[in-house]
């Protein structure tokens, strides 16, 4: 089983080096005075809690799995423990604002903690990581009586919250859902039906559990258009904040489920549960869009954490399983076969994890400063312009990096061979973990959809451009540098090609509308090897200068350009399928006939 090592150093690679963090923080005076020791004392705190207490309890929290019984939810051993200790260094309120019993430090350096407890142990992270959401939730759209009466608990992790969607019939269609929101005398509403899937629905961690609900009120449009979000706690709350009667919220069961059997995935019974409307009659979808999008960049961890957790596994593996002989003679004579890592095709699954883990890291990080300054900045042009990077990278990055995530705890698999398989080597625990990551928050589909039809299509494609321009900038300013050809070149291609694309899927569409369906999975991937083309060219750009110095952390520095040129030569040649597959268009998908599909 792999105890996980914080990646301390690339971190700190990729907030001090490519993205420049300090100079973010002080940029934007909310978060001015977050200086690299700050920083840096954060993400050492955070690692230490993650090596030594999410760590231990990750395997044997998947083997014994969450209990039922009753309505009860007991997680596994352990989780309540490190939850409490979790509660005690203050995680829960690290990057709430300091008007919301918040500690005020910015979401971006908050991002780095997830990633790490993420990679840890995804199951358990998942608890507070919902509550994040709530948070966000009732900060944004919650009244000031709201505020007072659930914040300062779910801030300080003594309550948690959830986020409750998707019911038997409506997942990717919210639409349709049907739980009913009837209005009481007392301003506060019954709410009545049944939300299935609901993560950390029901548990022993805290002593209540704020459910954000999405319902519909009497008489509301049909569609999205009529869906309102109400605050639904498990217990009722007094007027002075502390924990009143047991509201009708029940759990009716929880799943048995492929993964994150550590997390307890609820069934949630709303049987004319108390219940207070939150944002704006019908307008609940947009006010969850905040629950959600927190919920898409957290997922993105999950994705990147699967490439780091399998990554860390397969390298000690790789380095000490013997099996055969390099094809060009013995690599370690004295042993009586070599270890598997000289082996080429070995060295393809490593490398790409590699890859798309530290590819990963630099993208979820770089959105991160995105959505700092929509929370901050005080210039409304420039929250807008963050605000629709942060749309366009948003899809790319959730539905991209779980993907490549999936691929990575694959490989991991494969590298250790037959145990791979076994439950105690861990690996198959990742494969199972993560998979559920392509599918919550937006299927990959959902998410494709979202990229290519409404944020690049139906802007025209000006967001796009916005990243598009980025990049070809980024190109031109490096164009005087040799060393950086190898990497400028593709890129700088693929850039244009992205606009190519687009257009004629464009074109397409004006015809027939399917085609954005036919094109979208295909546009995401695209999207997401160049977003990481662009990302590895600046780690190779940063790189470079560290090694045109003096340094002493030359292997370090030469490891990202080798990783880069492994993922220009290896992984974004995939694109060109991609391409080929977009132009092929809508016709070979849709010629047969429902009855035709089996005889
Ligand atoms: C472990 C787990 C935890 C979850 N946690 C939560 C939670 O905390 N809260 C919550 O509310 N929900 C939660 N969910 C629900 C999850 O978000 C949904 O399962 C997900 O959004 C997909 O919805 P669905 O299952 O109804 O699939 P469907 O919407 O029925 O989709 C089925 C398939 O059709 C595809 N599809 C559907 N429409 C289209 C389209 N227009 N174009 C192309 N393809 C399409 C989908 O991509 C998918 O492949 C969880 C689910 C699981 C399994």
């Amino acid at each position: 089983m792999p105890q996980y090592k914080a990646p301390i150093r690339d971190i700190q690679f990729v907030m001090h080096e490519l993205l420049n963090f300090e100079a973010h923080y002080d940029a934007l005076p909310a978060y001015a005075g977050t200086n690299r020791e700050l920083i840096d004392g954060v993400v050492e705190a955070a690692a230490d809690f993650c090596e030594n207490e999410l760590s231990p309890i990750n395997h044997s929290g998947d083997q014994e799995g969450c209990h039922f019984d009753n309505g009860v939810v007991t997680t596994p051993k352990g989780f309540k423990e490190a939850y409490k200790k979790y509660i005690d260094l203050g995680y829960p309120s690290m990057s709430v604002p300091v008007e919301h019993g918040g500690q005020g430090l910015p979401g971006s350096l908050g991002n780095a903690v997830s990633e790490m407890v993420g990679t840890a142990n995804w199951s358990w992270g998942m608890y507070p990581g919902l509550s994040h959401g709530a948070v966000r939730t009732v900060e944004h759209h919650g009244s000031p009586e709201q505020k007072e009466l659930y914040l300062s608990k779910l801030v300080s992790g003594e309550w948690t919250g959830t986020m409750c969607l998707t019911e038997s019939h409506a997942g990717s269609d919210l639409g349709i859902i049907r739980t009913k929101a009837e209005p009481n005398a007392d301003g506060s509403y019954s709410i009545t039906g049944q939300k299935i899937f609901i993560s950390a629905g029901e548990h022993d961690l805290a002593d209540n559990i704020v459910h954000i609900v999405l319902a519909r009120l009497p008489g509301a449009p049909k569609g999205t258009k009529g869906i309102s979000l109400f605050i639904v706690p498990k217990f009722n709350v007094n007027a002075d904040g502390s924990v009143g009667t047991r509201n009708n919220v029940v759990c009716g069961s929880i799943e048995h489920k492929m993964g994150i059997h550590g997390n307890a995935t609820c069934v949630i019974v709303f049987e004319e549960a108390k219940g207070f409307l939150i944002g704006p009659e019908n307008k609940g979808l947009n006010c969850m869009f905040t629950f959600m999008n927190t919920a898409r960049i957290g997922t993105a961890v999950q994705g990147l954490s699967a490439s780091e957790g399998a990554f860390q596994g397969s390298l000690a593996y790789a380095k000490d399983r013997l099996a055969m002989r390099s094809l060009s003679g013995p690599k370690a004579p004295e042993k009586e076969a070599d270890p598997i890592i000289v082996h080429p095709a070995v060295r393809n699954m490593l490398l790409t994890q590699k890859a798309f883990a530290e590819g990963g890291r630099a993208l979820v990080y770089f959105l991160s400063q995105f959505a700092d300054v929509v929370e901050v900045a005080e210039d409304a042009e420039q929250r807008k312009a963050a605000d629709d990077m942060l749309s366009l990278l948003t899809p790319i990055a959730k539905a991209f990096l779980t993907e490549t995530g999936s691929e990575s705890a694959k490989h991991g698999v494969q590298v250790y061979g037959g145990h791979g398989f076994i439950a105690e080597w861990g690996m198959e625990q990742i494969v199972r973990d993560t998979r559920i990551a392509c599918l919550y928050e937006g299927t990959t589909e959902i998410q494709a959809l979202d990229l290519l039809g409404r944020k690049v299509l139906s802007t025209q494609g000006a967001m796009l451009r916005n990243f598009t321009k980025i990049i070809h900038k980024f190109c031109e300013a490096n164009a005087g540098n040799p060393a950086m050809a190898e990497f400028l070149q593709p890129l700088a291609e693929l850039n244009k090609e992205w606009g190519d694309i687009t257009t004629r899927i464009g074109m397409k569409a004006m015809q027939n509308p399917e085609e954005v369906g036919a094109a979208a999975v295909d546009y995401l991937y695209f999207s997401g090897y160049v977003t990481l083309a662009y990302l590895w060219a600046r780690m190779v750009s940063v790189s470079l200068e560290k090694l045109a110095g003096d340094t002493t952390e030359r292997a370090f520095y030469d490891a990202k350009v080798k990783t880069a040129q492994f993922y220009f030569k290896k992984l974004l040649p995939r694109t060109r399928s991609h391409v080929a597959t977009i132009d092929t268009g809508l016709e070979p998908l849709m010629t047969m006939d429902v009855d035709q599909f089996a005889f």
